[in-house]
């Protein structure tokens, strides 16, 4: 099929977009790297009348360190995650799950905050900016704004995002000391969107016991599955088998995966339990400085 027909505008300047978003309101959808929308439009899945491409907006292309956070603009690849050599050593996280992201080619033109604001809820980018509690900022008609992922994220494919606001820049806090990160997950073919995917990250305190935890799921949830719970079992405990077991039960306990075509409802729980034990020993792992340290 091929989409139907749209009004199409290139702007020069992230003004010019914010303008047209404000003219065009819920009519239109921004174009970014077009690796979701693309396939929407052809199957008639979306009909916006007005398409805004912000292809050309290089200056939001960027990918930087400033005061201490990594500042991610709306226009940068996903591919660049894994060329960036600031990234590897301080945010591993995004590190290490890029190369899930699809293939190659899609993360080439696939932008990081085009996964954001799609919000899918098996992506592996919403679950980390949840895990790392990202800031997303967001532009509009009334200025600047601020969302925490709880608040962006409010349900299947659907975010806090205004039709007329663009997503700007989602920025990642400074790692914390004695921390570790892990991102597992199970697909049926490597670059399908996961099953299960968990980003854990553990941070230990100066006697080597567990300060805080995260665990994050994808496609477990219509949003990023926070295992608020289940990770705060770990606080002051000795990390280890025992205590990453009773987390990993507990959040498969509190979890409410669905069953569709790909996986039972009852084989997701049991990657749950799985991939967080596993995740958190490799987590564990980095924290304490073994290995090489490297995802
Ligand atoms: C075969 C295939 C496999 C894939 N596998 C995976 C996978 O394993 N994991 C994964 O996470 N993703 C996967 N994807 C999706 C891919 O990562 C997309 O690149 C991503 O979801 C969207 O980014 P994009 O820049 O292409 O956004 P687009 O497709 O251009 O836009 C997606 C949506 O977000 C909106 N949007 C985009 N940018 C902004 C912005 N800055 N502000 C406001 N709204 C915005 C658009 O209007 C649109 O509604 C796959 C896609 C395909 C086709």
């Amino acid at each position: 099929m091929k989409p139907a027909p749209f009004e199409y505008f290139a702007p020069e300047s992230v003004e010019e977009a914010l303008d047209l978003l404000e003219q065009h309101g819920d009519t239109a959808k921004i174009l970014a790297g077009g690796q979701s929308l693309g396939p929407l439009l052809n199957m008639r899945l979306a009909s916006p009348e007005v398409l805004i491409d912000i292809n050309r907006l290089e200056d939001i292309a960027y990918i930087r360190h400033d005061d201490g956070y990594l500042k991610i603009g709306a226009l940068a690849r996903q591919r660049t995650i894994e060329r960036s050599l600031l990234i590897p050593k301080s945010w591993p996280l995004l590190y290490e799950a890029a190369p899930y992201i699809g293939h190659p080619t899609l993360r080439n033109r696939g932008t990081i905050c085009g996964s954001l604001a799609h919000a899918d809820p098996a992506a592996e980018l919403p679950a980390i900016a949840t895990a790392l509690d990202a800031e997303l900022h967001i532009l509009g008609p009334e200025g600047e704004r601020s969302a925490r992922p709880e608040e962006f994220f409010e349900s299947y494919m659907t975010t806090s995002l205004k039709p007329e606001e663009l997503l700007a820049e989602v920025r990642f806090p400074p790692p914390r000391p004695r921390t570790g990160v892990a991102w597992l997950e199970v697909a049926r073919r490597h670059g399908d969107f996961a099953l299960v995917g968990v980003a854990a990250v553990l941070t230990l305190r100066e006697d080597g016991t567990c300060e805080a935890a995260r665990l994050v799921y994808t496609g477990v949830a219509p949003v990023p599955y926070d295992a608020r719970e289940a990770a705060e079992l770990l606080a002051g405990e000795q990390p280890d088998g025992e205590s990453f077991d009773a987390a990993a039960e507990k959040a498969a306990e509190l979890s409410e995966p669905g069953s569709d075509v790909h996986a039972s409802a009852a084989y997701r729980r049991h990657l749950i339990r799985v991939l967080s034990r596993r995740a958190l020993g490799k987590a564990l792992e980095r924290a304490r400085g073994e290995g090489d340290g490297s995802p």
